[in-house]
């Protein structure tokens, strides 16, 4: 492990160099920067005069007790949140394996109960039970399935339909839309692949011109876009690079565009990521932005690049490590975007594992940690593709591919209704 330097970057005699300077042209933006700046050296200066030396912690037991109380109560402000359900699973079942907290198995039942309820008859999983399948809650109750990773867990999964629902929001262009009727973006194109890699039911056919067409939501800035020709954005760019990890054809990006934009994003001052750019920090970015570093590093290395540290991943670990943990928890638990935000299940989730990201280097072969303020601190490593612990992917990728894959005649955007009258597609599924 690596020795954090101290004084702690924050403290720095230099670091108000790195201020945002307007040039003399005030806009809303460098306004709305300038404030962010300024809130962040409040909250800096007063754990200044209260821990001259000591390191920050991270508030594991009161990130635990927000957490295992969310399992099983939400306040009102989480009705909005109804047709994201699997996603609160997701986010608070990965949190608690980050904090290396075991799941109650009482409580993995329920969790796998619920989930089975989401689960749309005509494949894929929806927001909440009675609503539409959607990739985005599909993915969400895949992972949240794979990060309990017992037998029941992975038996909630209908595979066969899991295909069927794939294909009924497959694009005749290689894209995919979210939703039966619904927008095409990345996202889904990310979401598809990771739920289909993980359960052993992807087919060449099934992301036939995929590639293509997430090649063209790489722009000119280097990052990547919702849909060609738009701004390039963060959780777009991690989720276009990595669902071509999962095709294994990352490497037809332009990577050192993309390498440039993406180490752009974290800002100079805070230490955290924007989203986009001349867009403010927030915590969340700290896994969608710096997870994309992984990502590169092992697509550079695959290319061949020889300059490439064997310590380190191209970011600055240690001053997104002191945003995380100066900055976005809240001190009765929970994390957020930025001071001032209030903490919800979301950002604790990928402010997390942006942490675990930024702790440790490399992979099970080659693993270097860098953890800022003391081994109690320490996160458990997460997985740059699917951002679940390894050894969970491990396992259910053991699983199932113990389990043939689907024999797959199936056509884009054919509703799953229509092929079940199909009498070739019914002898299909049931074989
Ligand atoms: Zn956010």
């Amino acid at each position: 492990m690596d020795g954090v330097p101290t004084p702690l970057r924050c403290f720095r005699e230099c670091h108000s160099a790195e201020l945002f300077i307007d040039d003399g042209v005030e806009t809303v933006t460098s306004v709305e920067q300038k404030k962010v700046e300024r809130s962040i050296g409040e909250v800096t200066s007063v754990y200044k005069q209260a821990h001259s030396t000591a390191q920050p912690t991270l508030l594991q037991d009161q990130h635990y007790q927000y957490l295992k109380k969310g399992l099983r109560h939400l306040s009102d402000a989480y009705e909005c949140l109804d047709a994201s359900r699997p996603w609160l699973c997701f986010w608070i079942l990965h949190s608690l394996e980050l904090l290396e907290e075991p799941i109650p198995s009482a409580v993995a039942t329920d969790v796998c109960q619920f989930l089975a309820r989401c689960q749309s008859p005509t494949g894929g999983f929806a927001g909440g039970p009675g609503q539409h399948a959607h990739l985005a809650p599909t993915y969400a109750a895949v992972n949240a399935l794979c990060v309990i990773g017992t037998e029941e867990a992975y038996n909630v999964i209908d595979r066969e339909k899991l295909l069927d629902f794939l294909w009924s929001v497959k694009q005749p262009d290689g894209s995919f839309v979210m939703h039966i009727g619904g927008e095409v973006d990345v996202r889904s194109a990310y979401c598809a692949a990771s739920v289909a890699s993980l359960t052993n039911i992807l087919t060449p056919k099934l992301f036939e011109d995929t590639t293509n067409w997430i090649l063209r939501c790489q722009n000119w800035e280097g990052g990547l876009s919702g849909v060609p020709g738009l701004e390039a954005h963060g959780g777009y760019t991690f989720c276009g690079t990595a669902a071509l990890v999962i095709l294994g054809n990352e490497h037809m990006l332009d990577l050192k565009a993309l390498l440039r934009w993406v180490v752009s994003r974290q800002m100079r001052f805070e230490g955290g990521f924007q989203g986009r750019c001349n867009k403010l920090v927030d915590g969340c970015y700290s896994f969608w932005q710096a997870g994309i570093l992984p990502l590169l590093h092992r697509a550079l290395f695959k290319e061949g690049e020889s300059e490439l540290s064997r310590q380190r991943w191209m970011f600055d670990q240690q001053a997104l490590q002191e945003y995380i943990l100066l900055c976005c928890q809240n001190p009765i638990g929970g994390l957020l975007d930025k001071p001032g935000k209030s903490r919800d299940f979301y950002h604790t989730c990928y402010c997390l594992s942006g942490l675990s990201i930024a702790q440790h280097f490399g992979n099970k072969d080659l693993h270097h940690e860098m953890i800022l303020g003391g081994e109690e601190n320490r996160l458990a490593p997460t997985h740059p593709v699917y951002n679940i612990c390894p050894d969970k992917v491990a396992q259910a990728l053991q699983h199932f591919h113990r389990l043939p894959v689907p024999e797959d005649k199936r056509q884009p955007g054919a509703p799953a209704d229509d092929r079940q009258s199909d009498p070739d597609a019914a002898s299909n599924s049931q074989s």
